[in-house]
């Protein structure tokens, strides 16, 4: 009777395993060194799989068991706000050899990560990470401060192979992101008040015209406004997949 309580117990573990690293939506982008696997974890949280290696982007518990997910080769953190810096997340897929790339204020909430000012630029198991400035200049909070102050928060242009990717983090159409180029992907976030309108996100995705554009951390923002104002640019591909 234990024996087959044991086995029971066994498979319906083998089951949730499965089930915890599918249960995400995922695309495929081919790259000059290999595919690039994405998995879209949901708010400002996403995995790339690239040669073996795990990258993760701002790991937050409330929407995923991290315990059960790949463990870091490198994580990305863009800046200190709970929904971006989760200490229990990354405690869960940090390693001995796991490289942690984040901001000054996040070294103050959280040890043992190397800072990244913007503008620096660092590579890490052949991939190149650049820190891009992210920051409000129209969304400020009741006593007229930014909600991301500029200087202290990161986007990041990651390069796999022959593409590169920016993860925005929480920022507004500045005009650093607009002058970016040869970007391939792009993660561009969109809740109010505290990133951009869809109007902003259009703007900034016309201006440095990423060949896919994924609105990401979106929270309550009525999906469809983008899509509409994206619809007559044919050089952008506008994908939804589940970031809310
Ligand atoms: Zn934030
Ligand atoms: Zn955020």
């Amino acid at each position: 009777m234990l024996r087959i309580i044991f086995f029971i117990i066994f498979f319906a573990r083998i089951t949730v395993l499965n089930y915890a690293q599918d249960q995400f939506e995922k695309d495929t982008i081919s790259t000059s060194k290999g595919d690039l696997v994405i998995t879209f974890i949901g708010h400002g949280s996403l995995m790339f799989s690239f040669n073996g290696k795990t990258l993760h982007i701002d790991p937050f518990n409330k929407l995923a068991d991290y315990s059960t997910l790949p463990d870091a080769d490198i994580i990305l953190v863009t800046h200190h706000h709970g929904d971006h810096l989760d200490p229990e997340a990354i405690e869960k897929i940090k390693g001995n050899q796991t490289s942690l790339i984040y901001t000054e204020l996040c070294a103050e909430k959280f040890s043992g990560g190397t800072v990244l000012k913007n503008g620096e630029t660092k590579t890490i198991d052949g991939v190149e990470i650049e820190s891009i400035p992210a920051y409000n200049l129209v969304h400020m909070r009741e006593n007229g401060e930014p909600f991301h102050v500029k200087g202290t928060c990161n986007g990041y242009v990651i390069t796999f192979g022959d593409k590169k990717i920016y993860v925005a983090g929480d920022t507004e159409n500045t005009p650093e992101m607009k002058a970016l180029k040869n970007i391939n992907i792009a993660f561009l976030p969109m809740n109010l008040p505290y990133t951009m309108t869809p109007a902003m996100v259009a703007d900034a995705a016309k201006a440095f015209k990423p060949k896919i554009l994924y609105p990401y951390h979106y929270g309550e923002t009525d999906i469809s406004r983008i899509v509409e104002l994206m619809k007559d640019e044919k050089e952008v591909e506008t994908r939804i997949r589940k970031m809310k």
